[in-house]
């Protein structure tokens, strides 16, 4: 287990258990079950390039636990990805399904390698091998992945395929944020990023305060999450004044032209590049914008104690996985800022993952009002249990997320019992 445990991705997720269990006086038994993954899958995926050389790419499928239902979790392809890192985000996931209630246990996959480094074919043919080679330990009733960082619904296609022909028929429950016309569903693709707007009012609701001309919002990650997430809240009459991707970031303090940015964004181009109405920054100068809404929506550990005290934001909502650090969590919470914890914050798109599989299952789909009112109604039941149980136990927003998951957890976990 040493290899699992080493990141500090996964160090983080672990202190936050810890916090949570010794508030809420869970059961020590239990949580010595939840602090390692129920099995940890490790797969080479050698990848034939199109200069007719193979190379090999490290693969992993780690499923945390499975006690309310099947396994779920994205499927990342990043220069990052680890065993440790994947574990983290697989405990990650196990936490987040339990909190917003879904009949799913918590996965994570990826693949270390750089997606864009890699052409169309390379990249299919990673993907094929990598479903191959993880073939044997999921399906619908085990373990069904998603979409994350350097995936989309086109790998999911290529996935759901490689499945389905050896099986010999369609199988379009094995696979979630597939296209539409392969059994997707509708509202996904914007999902994580409308939770996030979601999130972000109901926030303002707790705070006594309405989102309106005067709000003004950054995103660091400009792709699936914060994309969606500045149309909703620019719909709802926010100003989108700063966003950000790998190259650098744009800002203009009385607001971005979002849909210009959006369309540049859209063809692919680099933030960097873009020539509206606006001034470069860097990514570090974003997080230091005076602005009342901070969105980190790109990767982990972004927001460390050295950057956390220059923060001006007064709601950070975290669209990521992890984005914040313990220790930066600490100063955050001693300045007084309000955090949306990652696992109720960016829920949504598992969410609607959940809505895309029971759709599948059953061969009938639902509308796009039906899954946004749905989606809507279970985060603000989880926001609305969150902030009760930060109240009733005195503690801050990431530990009472922590406990809210816990407590329907480690009931079901003590009902099922161990065995043998
Ligand atoms: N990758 C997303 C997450 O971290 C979605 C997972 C899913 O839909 O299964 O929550």
């Amino acid at each position: 287990m040493r290899d699992i445990i080493s990141s500090s991705l996964y160090q983080n997720a672990l202190i936050q258990l810890e916090e949570a269990v010794s508030s809420m006086k869970a059961d020590p038994n239990i949580v010595e079950r939840l602090k390692y993954p129920k099995r940890a899958i490790q797969v080479s995926v050698p990848v034939r390039l199109d200069d007719g050389t193979v190379k090999n790419f490290e693969g992993y499928r780690v499923q945390h636990n499975m006690t309310l239902g099947p396994g779920k979790g994205g499927l990342r392809f990043h220069p990052s990805v680890s065993l440790s890192e994947t574990a983290a985000l697989a405990m990650l996931m196990t936490f987040k399904c339990s909190l917003v209630g879904l009949p799913l246990g918590g996965a994570k996959g990826g693949v270390r390698v750089d997606p864009l480094s890699l052409s169309r074919q390379e990249l299919q043919s990673l993907a094929r091998r990598y479903a191959i080679e993880i073939g044997p330990f999921i399906g619908p009733d085990n373990d069904i992945p998603a979409p994350d960082i350097g995936t989309d619904s086109q790998t999911m296609a290529w996935f759901m395929d490689t499945y389905s022909q050896i099986h010999g028929f369609s199988i379009p429950g094995v696979v979630t944020g597939k296209p539409i016309v392969v059994g997707g569903s509708l509202g996904r693709a914007e999902s994580t990023g409308k939770g996030v707007a979601f999130c972000v009012n109901f926030a303002y609701e707790r705070l006594n305060k309405r989102i309106d001309s005067s709000t003004t919002v950054a995103i660091h990650g400009f792709g699936k999450v914060g994309v969606p997430a500045a149309i909703d809240l620019h719909q709802q009459g926010a100003k989108i004044c700063a966003v950000s991707d790998v190259s650098g970031g744009i800002y203009n303090k009385n607001g971005l032209d979002i849909e210009a940015v959006i369309s540049w964004a859209k063809g692919k181009h680099l933030l960097a590049n873009y020539q509206g109405d606006c001034e470069k920054i860097t990514n570090e100068e974003l997080f230091e914008l005076d602005v009342d809404v901070l969105i980190p929506a790109a990767i982990d550990g972004v927001i460390t104690k050295e950057n956390a005290p220059k923060i001006r934001a007064r709601l950070i909502a975290e669209g990521a996985n992890g984005p914040i650090t313990k220790e930066a969590v600490d100063i955050l919470n001693d300045n007084g800022i309000f955090i949306i914890p990652d696992i109720l914050c960016n829920a949504g798109g598992v969410i609607v993952s959940y809505f895309e599989w029971v759709q599948g299952l059953q061969h009938f789909f639902w509308d796009l009002d039906q899954i946004n009112k749905k989606l809507h109604d279970i985060l603000y039941d989880a926001f609305k249990r969150v902030t009760h149980n930060s109240d009733l136990y005195n503690v801050d927003m990431k530990t009472a997320a922590m406990i809210s998951s816990l407590q329907r957890l480690t009931g079901a976990m003590r009902l099922r019992g161990m065995w043998p």
